[in-house]
């Protein structure tokens, strides 16, 4: 093995380079070293403290407060062996990123020096002087006091600094009165949810329980890549993360040659270098390729229990970007960066693992497995059918505003795809004995017949769905890719929670009265799909027919975030997440409050730096260009003597581009003061329409900004 040989080289020569040392070793030598696993706490914990705390975690518990010190203290040791010299609380505010608050593990020993010290207490609860985190009113600051605590479900881990290193432990984030100020504890909350509804539904049929069920999630994160030198030229990306103004190059992603491409070497180079600290972490990052835009990429792990593959995602992002200034990049994950080409999303692959340990979302072999399977897709049509106004309000975003329903990505409109012969399966449950004309010659009795064998990969694979069954898991493709995973994961829960406890409620009832489980099961699936059939839509998410045909069928479509997030004033929503015990109604009311503010800064931002930019940059290059042109106009005329009418004409274009702009800012900084946002946003995109065409117009080297060729094509 010539890596070992290396690796001893390196040892000796005193050259540590982390990079290479991880390179020469084998995933499985580094996969989780950051972590504070349970692997690792079984070395650093007593064997009564290690069977506590692995309890805890299995089971969701409470943690033991007798063993919370020596608990702190195994950390702080394993940390500090890392590297650390200090711990933060890592919690995800409403701002929908991450946040944090170093505190150093020293303590004066009292003799001038310090030992390094590390409490149970501060373990499990922080109070970061946070009251600064957006709260929609849950927090008045004279009451600011919020706290965090310690998710033991979400094991701590070290980040790596230029310098040093940090045990971060994931923490959830809530007010004094408990209020959740965060993300986390609404999904942690959602995810109880549902394992309490899917146990009751397991054990109405008949499944023996081994643990308890919980949603698992894989989360595939779409994003750009462009030359970090191209980023810092172009404010609009550094500071809304979008190109407010550019003209689309000739050639973009008409050919789909990038798709699936062979990977360039520098994007490579940090694709391997993301992969590997991710690995350290111990995400199980499993697939990497080039997406349908030039520029454009995709990461993707193994799914994993929801909480974990929601934290994973939170610090993939993060990651990315760091990993990303290593190699001279900028990483992008703005839903939209540029106009005219695909925009970027994450997939949500939602499921259940049931109590029996199996999936819920796969098609079983034998009939009682395919009955649990059948009523939670049922579950599934009917959640969605009722609350698709939730889950569009759920990705609802000044960003991902852009994307949705402009044919590169799921329409507003919410609909399910189940493919062919799942739709099948469920139109010959409903048209129940009453006929044999259906595709597989019969009709289907649940808990009796088996299924026929579903394709995992079906090749009619439906790409334009906002909610697709795809062969064991639910795909949700309308999440943004900037957005947290939690708060569409939080709706998924809790919706199908409250529809499988009314599937449970008329089981009990069947059981009361001593009627067979597996036809009333029969009823219950047939009469859901009769019910909300409507939400299932197999064709073209695209075109035009199925906006006319969804609102034929009544499905809301709303095109933008302040319509979608009309909903969460509904009383049916507050009721709704109240019953599960998710949201109270103050605390939804808050989630309201500060998405839409976070919507009307974003746009009234965005609108100031565009006015910005056509003052100071736009529009000194196209007079710069004017004044030359009028320069050659004068000398071609004087020496001719005949009319110069090709720069004049083109003279012409540039200043009455010029004047377009110039008149859409002055109408653009009014509205700004006060205007709708909808007013806003219309006149941004009059105003983009001038300055792109000035773009084609002016010569590169006077244009003040990268080119979208330039940074869509050259890393
Ligand atoms: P695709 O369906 O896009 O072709 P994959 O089958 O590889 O691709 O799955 C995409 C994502 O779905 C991966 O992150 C994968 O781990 C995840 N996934 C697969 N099964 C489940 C499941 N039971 N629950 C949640 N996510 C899942
Ligand atoms: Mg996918």
């Amino acid at each position: 093995m010539a890596s070992r040989s290396r690796l001893k080289e390196i040892v000796n020569k005193g050259e540590l380079d982390m990079a290479e040392l991880t390179q020469i070793r084998t995933v499985p030598e580094y996969f989780g070293e950051n972590v504070f696993n349970l692997k690792t706490m079984r070395n650093y914990l007593s064997a009564k403290a290690y069977k506590s705390l692995s309890e805890t975690i299995k089971n969701n518990g409470k943690l033991d407060p007798t063993i919370a010190d020596e608990v702190a203290d195994a950390m702080k040791t394993w940390a500090v062996s890392k590297g650390a010299t200090h711990y933060t609380h890592w919690f995800q505010p409403l701002t929908g990123t991450t946040a944090e608050k170093h505190d150093s593990f020293i303590q004066p020993d009292g003799e001038g020096g310090v030992l390094l010290t590390f409490s149970g207490e501060e373990l499990i609860q922080g109070e970061p002087d946070a009251s600064s985190f957006p709260s929609g009113g849950l927090r008045p600051t004279f009451e600011a006091r919020g706290y965090t605590g310690w998710d033991p479900t979400s094991p701590a881990f070290i980040k790596e600094g230029p310098q040093g290193a940090t045990l971060c432990i994931p923490t959830y984030f809530v007010g004094w009165k408990g209020e959740a100020l965060d993300k986390k504890t609404p999904l942690l909350r959602s995810m109880k949810a549902l394992s309490k509804q899917v146990g009751r539904l397991a054990d109405l049929l008949g499944i023996k329980a081994k643990q308890n069920a919980y949603a698992t999630l894989g989360g595939e994160q779409e994003y750009f890549l462009i030359d970090r030198d191209f980023y810092y030229q172009r404010i609009d990306l550094v500071q809304t993360g979008r190109t407010l103004f550019g003209k689309e190059p000739a050639k973009h992603q008409q050919m789909a040659d990038h798709y699936f491409g062979a990977i360039k070497s520098r994007v490579i180079a940090f694709m391997e270098d993301l992969d590997r600290e991710m690995w350290k972490l111990g995400a199980p990052i499993k697939t990497r390729h080039n997406e349908v835009s030039p520029g454009q990429f995709e990461i993707a792990p193994i799914f994993e229990n929801q909480n974990l593959g929601v934290d994973h995602n939170m610090l993939c992002m993060e990651v990315m970007q760091k990993v990303a200034e290593k190699h001279g990049l900028a990483c992008l994950l703005h839903e939209k960066p540029f106009k005219g080409v695909n925009g970027s999303g994450k997939h949500n692959n939602w499921s259940v693992t049931g109590p029996d340990g199996k999936n819920w979302l796969s098609p079983g072999e034998n009939p009682h497995e395919n009955e649990r399977f059948l009523v939670m897709v049922a579950a599934i049509i009917k959640a969605v059918d009722n609350y698709s106004d939730l889950l569009r309000a759920g990705i609802a975003s000044a960003g991902n505003d852009h994307r949705l329903g402009s044919h590169e990505a799921p329409p507003a409109i919410v609909s399910i795809y189940l493919g062919e012969q799942l739709t099948d399966i469920f139109e010959q449950i409903e048209k129940g004995s009453a006929t044999k004309s259906s595709k597989q010659g019969g009709t289907l009795e649940v808990g009796v017949d088996s299924l026929p064998p579903l394709p995992r990969h079906a090749s009619d694979r439906n790409r334009t769905s906002p909610f697709a069954f795809t062969g064991s898991k639910f795909e949700f493709r309308a999440v943004g890719s900037a957005h947290s995973l939690a708060g569409p994961n939080i709706i998924i829960n809790t919706i199908v929670a409250d529809a499988i406890s009314d599937i449970c409620e008329e089981l009990e009832d069947a059981k009361k009265g001593k009627k067979d489980i597996n036809k009333t099961a029969q009823k219950i699936v047939q009469e859901i799909i009769k019910k909300h059939k409507r939400i299932i839509f197999n064709g073209d998410n695209y075109t035009e027919d199925w906006v006319k045909e969804a609102k034929k069928r009544g499905l809301p479509n709303m095109k933008t975030t302040p319509e979608a997030l009309e909903v969460m004033k509904d009383k049916r929503i507050a009721e709704l997440f109240e019953r599960h015990k998710v949201l109270s109604k103050k605390e939804l009311d808050s989630r309201y409050g500060v998405y839409t503010e976070t919507y009307e800064t974003i746009v009234r931002y965005e609108g100031a730096l565009a006015a910005d930019m056509v003052k100071t940059l736009i529009v000194p290059a196209a007079l710069e260009y004017t004044a030359n042109l009028a320069e050659t106009i004068k000398s071609i005329e004087s020496i001719n003597k005949t009319k110069a009418t090709a720069v004049r004409n083109i003279l012409k274009d540039v200043a009455s581009n010029m004047e377009k702009a110039a008149d859409e800012t002055t109408k653009l900084e009014t509205a700004l003061k006060g205007a709708s946002t909808d007013k806003i946003r219309k006149i941004m995109a009059d105003l983009r329409e001038a300055v792109d065409a000035l773009e084609g117009l002016v010569p590169a080297e006077i244009w003040p900004l990268p080119s979208y060729a330039e940074m869509l094509f050259i890393s």
